[in-house]
């Protein structure tokens, strides 16, 4: 039995056992409602009393096969399951286990998004030899879509930049981010968002790690950089409040198994102490 994930889009013979399965209802996730949050395990779809559509084979996870499907709109769970946003699993699940989540996800809405060619509206099939639809009359091929974005820390002296998305709670702060545009690089994307967004320049711009972010598609590429000039000047619809912070004065923050939450460690030192919990400190 292995942790890793083997990617492939033809299943292997069934031998009778079980698979693992990846049931979304809306943006929402199946999983045992009682102990720990865990995926249905079991040889068929049918065997949860769910109808599903056409479910996809994604790989194999621990040795056994991987199915995604959406279930029908308001599908109540079958029971001792309930569904669970991917977010909030992501804090007690493995990095890959939440990792693998995304992907299900990502190649359920790409498929949903892709069943009409974009250029010619006839309806799309599967290619047989890799994962993307093809269209059979104009050979449009659309693959997965990931939509890069930057996520950056700037440090001024001890201090960190953060900032609060009108999508966030009053009292929680992140790092920014922001998606990379047409014809950028990177570190174009990094000193554009942060110019625009609270009127900051940087310098020495620094890949550090990335993260598959599902929601809905992106990836998040980040970085840390040092503050040049600029004082802080939010533009009030992206970022609607932002300040330097050291590390005795942190407002609430990204859990630790974002990559936000990475940066921010990086820049003012490891917050993790102040976090034994896992969520938003
Ligand atoms: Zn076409």
């Amino acid at each position: 039995m292995t942790d890793s994930f083997i990617a492939g889009f033809a299943p292997p013979p069934d031998d009778g056992g079980p698979a693992w399965w990846f049931i979304y209802c809306q943006d929402k996730l199946l999983v045992t409602r009682d102990g720990p949050p865990r995926l249905p395990l079991v040889r068929r779809a049918s065997e949860l009393g769910l109808e599903l559509d056409a479910p996809r084979y994604l790989g194999l996870w621990q040795g056994r096969p991987c199915y995604v499907a959406w279930a029908p709109g308001q599908a109540p769970p079958p029971a001792g399951y309930d569904w669970h946003g991917l977010y909030g699993l992501a804090l007690g699940w493995p990095e890959a286990l939440t990792a693998l989540g995304g992907r299900a996800k990502q190649i359920l809405a790409w498929e949903k998004r892709n069943r009409f060619c974009g250029a010619c509206a006839a309806p799309m099939a599967d290619d047989p030899k890799e994962r993307a639809r093809r269209c059979p009359r104009c050979g449009l091929v659309a693959y997965p879509r990931v939509s890069p974005a930057v996520i950056v820390a700037v440090r001024r002296r001890d201090k960190v930049l953060l900032g609060r998305s009108p999508r966030f709670a009053p009292g929680r702060m992140s790092v920014l981010a922001g998606f990379v545009e047409p014809g950028e690089t990177l570190e174009q994307t990094v000193a554009r968002e942060l110019a625009e967004e609270v009127g900051v320049q940087v310098e020495d711009i620094r890949y550090v790690a990335s993260q598959p972010w599902p929601f809905p598609d992106s990836l998040m590429i980040g970085f840390t950089c040092q503050w040049a000039g600029g004082e802080i000047n939010i533009d009030g619809e992206e970022i609607v409040e932002a300040g330097w912070y050291g590390p005795g004065e942190l407002p609430r923050i990204p859990p630790r198994s974002t990559i936000a939450r990475q940066l921010i460690d990086l820049v003012i030192g490891d917050s993790a102490e102040l976090d034994p919990g896992g969520g938003w400190r």
